[in-house]
C-alpha cells in the first residue's frame, strides 16, 4: 500500500480515536485522515475536521438538528450514513473505535467493501464473529487487530508458518480492584472504577477491565481472529501490563510482544503495518531493571470472566447476549443505578433466560441483540 494511506476514522472523538489522531500527527507523510464520526459531540467533530482537513464526516446521533460544519465538508448524520462513511471508496484503511455493537453494522459495511479494517471495536467480533470472518474472507479484506493483546498476538505471528501456532495467553492487569477485599466490591463507585491502574481508555472499557468483563469479551475476540478452540486461550494477570500476550508456538517456544501500556503502540503497528517508524512515546527502557510477573486470575472474583469463557464454549447467540447484558449493565452502574457486584448477576441472569440460537445476518444478530438488551433492562429494573 502506498503513502499516504488514506485513513476513514469512526469513533474519532474517543479514547482510542485520540491516540488514533496522534500516530496520524506523527506521521503526516504517511498517513492521511479523510474521514471522520463521532457519535454525538459535535463541536469535537468539527475540530478534528479542521485541524486534519477532512473531506466528510458523520455524526451518527446529533444532539441537535442545527449544525454548521467547517467549510465545505460533506457532512452526515445517522447510522446508515456511518456505514456508507465505512464503505466509501477514497479510503485505503478504516478504524473502527466505535464503542459497543454499535462498531458491528460499519465494521461489516467497510469489510463488504474490500476495505481492509484496523479493529478497536472487539464488541463486533463478540457478537458477529462469524459473518465478520466470513465477509472479509469472501472479499480479501484483511482485518488488523489493534486491541493491544490481539496486535500483539498479530506481531508475534508475523513470519511464523500458519499451522505453527499452539496457543495462547492474553495478559491483564486484573483492574483497579484486584487486591480490593471481595467484601467491599458491593460498594465501590463508579468514580473508583474508572480509575484505571496503568491504561486512560474510554469509560465502558475501564468498567470492562474492572470487571475483567474486558478479558471475557478478548478471548471471544481472540477466539475469531486467531482460530483457535476455547481451551488454547488463557488468561494471565500481569500487573504492570507491559507484556500483552505470549503465544507459544508447537515446538514449545513462546514469543511475548512487551511495550509500555500506552495504545498508540499497537495503533501505530495497525496503522503502518508491516512498517516501524519512530513511536509517538518512548519505549521500554531496556537499561531499567524489569520484574515481570503472571498468574491466572481468581475467577470468584471475576465472575464475568467465567461467564465470557462459558459463553465462548457455548457458542450460538451466548457471545452475544454476554455482550448485550454487559453493555446494558455497565451503563446501569455508570449512572448509580446498580452496585457494582450486580453486573455479573444481570449478565448471568439475561443469559439463563435467553432462549440461545445461530444468528446469521447481520438484521438476525441486531434483532437477538435487541431482545437480550430489553431483557438486561428488565433485570436492571430488579436489581435497582
Ligand atoms: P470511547 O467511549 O472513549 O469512544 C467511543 C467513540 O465511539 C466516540 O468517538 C463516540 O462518539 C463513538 N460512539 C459511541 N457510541 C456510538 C454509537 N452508538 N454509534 C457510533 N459511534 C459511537 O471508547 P474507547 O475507549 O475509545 O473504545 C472504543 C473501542 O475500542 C471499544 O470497543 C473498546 O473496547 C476498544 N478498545 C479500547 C481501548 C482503549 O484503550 N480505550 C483499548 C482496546 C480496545
Ligand atoms: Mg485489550
Amino acid at each position: 500500500m502506498s503513502y499516504p494511506r488514506k485513513l476513514v476514522l469512526l469513533g474519532a472523538t474517543g479514547s482510542i480515536g485520540k491516540s488514533t489522531l496522534q500516530v496520524i500527527r506523527k506521521h503526516p507523510e504517511k498517513l492521511k485522515l479523510i474521514g471522520a464520526s463521532a457519535n454525538s459531540r459535535a463541536e469535537e467533530l468539527f475540530e478534528i475536521a479542521s485541524e486534519f482537513d477532512v473531506q466528510r464526516i458523520n455524526l451518527t446521533k446529533p444532539a441537535s438538528s442545527k449544525l454548521t460544519p467547517p467549510g465545505q465538508i460533506d457532512f452526515s448524520c445517522g447510522e446508515v450514513e456511518l456505514s456508507q462513511l465505512a464503505s466509501w471508496g477514497e479510503a485505503d484503511l478504516v478504524v473502527v473505535a466505535v464503542v459497543g455493537a454499535a462498531g458491528l453494522a460499519p465494521t461489516l459495511a467497510a469489510l463488504e467493501a474490500g476495505k481492509d479494517v484496523i479493529l478497536a471495536n472487539k464488541e463486533s467480533l463478540v457478537v458477529g464473529g462469524k459473518l465478520v470472518m466470513e465477509t472479509a474472507k469472501r472479499t480479501g479484506a484483511l482485518i488488523i487487530p489493534a486491541d493491544s493483546e490481539h496486535n500483539a498476538v498479530f506481531q508475534c505471528l508475523h513470519g511464523q508458518h500458519e499451522n505453527s501456532l499452539d496457543s495462547i495467553a492474553l495478559t491483564a492487569s486484573g483492574g483497579p480492584f484486584r487486591d480490593r477485599p471481595l467484601s467491599e466490591l458491593d460498594h465501590v463507585t463508579p468514580k473508583e472504577a474508572t480509575n484505571h491502574p496503568n491504561w486512560s481508555m474510554g469509560p465502558k472499557i475501564t468498567v470492562d477491565s474492572a470487571t475483567m468483563a474486558n478479558k471475557g469479551l478478548e478471548l471471544i475476540e481472540a477466539q475469531w481472529l486467531f482460530n483457535l478452540p476455547p481451551e488454547k486461550l488463557n488468561v494471565l494477570i500481569h500487573p504492570p501490563s507491559l507484556v500483552h500476550a505470549i503465544v507459544r508456538f508447537t515446538d514449545g517456544c513462546s514469543f511475548a510482544q512487551i511495550s509500555p501500556p500506552c495504545m498508540t503502540f499497537a495503533l501505530q503497528n495497525s496503522l503502518l503495518y508491516p512498517e516501524r517508524s519512530p513511536g509517538v512515546v518512548p519505549g521500554l527502557d531496556l537499561s531499567q531493571s524489569l520484574e515481570l510477573s503472571f498468574y491466572p486470575p481468581d475467577m470468584k472474583r471475576y465472575p464475568c470472566l467465567r461467564l465470557a469463557r462459558k459463553c465462548m464454549e457455548e457458542g450460538k447467540s451466548a457471545p452475544l447476549v454476554f455482550n448485550a447484558a454487559n453493555e446494558i449493565a455497565v451503563e446501569a452502574f455508570l449512572a448509580n443505578r446498580i452496585g457494582f457486584t450486580r453486573i455479573s448477576d444481570i449478565i448471568e441472569n439475561t443469559l439463563n433466560q435467553f432462549d440461545h440460537q445461530p444468528a446469521h445476518s447481520l438484521k438476525e444478530l441486531l434483532g437477538l441483540d435487541n431482545i437480550a438488551r430489553d431483557m438486561a433492562r428488565d433485570q436492571v429494573v430488579r436489581a435497582s
